[in-house]
């Protein structure tokens, strides 16, 4: 992928949608795309490594950080802080890199409105199920979380569904190859 100047390429989508599984492989097969590591205050989960999936902060470190501006984008999502650290963004765009950021929908559309004021090119790609029942049943079999979680992963799942028509580009996973193809597609800059 070494077409056009660096840019970020915001993907979201619903939680349980497999977005981080189709990031996951698109950042293994293109080692040359920077990956934002968010911050979270939410517990680590089994094979999860810190630097490499998030950097897992307290309460106090998160709130002092998006106090002094050093979150790009920061949101509340499920009981805990997500944020994307702007310290690397503008220096892996500067040097022609494509940044992929995994990232919720409110996230997602903070950046949409300061996108002209922050001067970074981005594109919007959202990940949608096939249908709601198909999300309901990926949720529901992640199992990493209590039920109560869970039940209001999907009811914000739902809510999400519902902002996937101002982003650039949106792709079913249906199929994990086709979905996985219209990613790379959609990063090269194409597809919208
Ligand atoms: P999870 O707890 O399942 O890892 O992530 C929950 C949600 O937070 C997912 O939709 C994930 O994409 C999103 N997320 C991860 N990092 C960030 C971030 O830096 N900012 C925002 N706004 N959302 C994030």
């Amino acid at each position: 992928m070494s077409e056009a100047a660096g840019r970020l390429v915001i993907v979201s989508g619903p939680s349980g949608v497999g977005k981080s599984t189709l990031v996951q492989r698109l950042l293994h097969e293109h080692p040359e795309l920077a990956f934002s590591v968010s911050c979270t205050t939410r517990a680590r989960r089994p094979g999860e490594v810190e630097g490499v999936h998030y950097r897992f902060v307290d309460r106090a470190t998160f709130q002092e950080m998006a106090a002094r501006g050093a979150f790009l984008e920061h949101a509340e999502y499920n009981g805990n802080g997500y944020g994307t650290p702007l310290e690397p963004i503008h220096a892996w765009v500067a040097q022609g890199r494509r940044v992929i950021l995994e990232i919720e929908v409110q996230g997602a559309r903070q950046l949409k409105d300061k996108q002209s004021a922050l001067g970074l090119p981005m594109r919007f790609v959202f990940i949608l199920p096939p249908s709601k029942e198909q999300l309901a049943a990926r949720i529901q079999r992640r199992g990493t979380e209590d039920e109560a979680k869970r039940l209001s992963r999907l009811k914000i799942a739902e809510r999400e569904l519902e902002q996937a028509a101002w982003f650039d580009v949106r792709i079913v996973n249906e199929n994990l190859e086709d979905a996985y193809a219209q990613l790379v597609c959609a990063v090269r800059g194409g597809g919208g």
